[in-house]
This record gives structure tokens, C-alpha cells and sequence, in this order.
């Protein structure tokens, strides 16, 4: 996994940052999940709307829902970035949180 910390990650967006366009619901969101799953900076943009609260949008690959209940069960953590990058981009002790790499793992 390419750690781009120090760099702007939104410009290897798979969406190319156009975050709103992921802003879905039902099927559409569906859809927006499959864009993040690939791409390429998805540990640096869930983090990024971990740490900022982010409560709207497909982030990461993770909903607003699936993000709060994250948020809810890990107070601890403030700052995420590290903390993903070193579980290799999984959410730490919570498998069925986990962030699915790009092979599906
Ligand atoms: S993970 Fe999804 S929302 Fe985030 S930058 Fe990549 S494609 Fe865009």
C-alpha cells in the first residue's frame, strides 16, 4: 500500500476528487463503493473524513453510516491515517469493519 502522506492524495483520486459525484445512495452507491475499492488513495481519504467527522458522502469506500458506527467504536483514536496504513488499511479489531483492499481481502 503507497502512503502519500506529505502529498495532496486528491489528485491520484479515482474520482479525481470530484467527492459530491459520490454523494449516492441505494445503487448509485453501490457503484461509488466499486470506484473506491480501486483506488488508489482510499486509506488517505478515509482518514481524512475519520479525523474531519466528514458526515456526508462515499469516503474511502466507507458510507456516513458505516464511517459514524467506526467513529463510535474506536473514541480513542483522533488521528487515523497512521493507525490504517499500519493495519494495512484495515480498521484495527473490527473485522467486519474492515476496509476491503483492492484484491478483496
Ligand atoms: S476513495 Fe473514493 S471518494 Fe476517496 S478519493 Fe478515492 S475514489 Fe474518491
Amino acid at each position: 500500500m503507497t502512503a502519500l502522506v506529505g502529498e495532496d492524495w486528491a489528485v491520484h483520486a479515482n474520482c479525481g476528487g470530484r467527492f459530491d459525484e459520490l454523494f449516492a445512495e441505494g445503487a448509485a452507491q453501490r457503484k461509488a463503493r466499486g470506484i473506491c475499492m480501486g483506488c488508489p488513495v482510499r486509506v488517505e481519504c478515509l482518514a481524512e473524513a475519520l479525523d474531519n467527522r466528514i458526515n456526508w458522502g462515499m469516503w474511502g469506500g466507507l458510507t456516513e453510516r458505516e464511517r459514524r458506527k467506526i467513529l463510535r467504536e474506536n473514541p480513542e483514536i483522533t488521528g487515523w491515517g497512521d493507525i490504517l496504513r499500519a493495519h494495512d488499511g484495515k480498521v484495527p479489531g473490527g473485522a467486519r469493519h474492515a476496509v476491503r483492499s483492492e484484491t478483496g481481502a
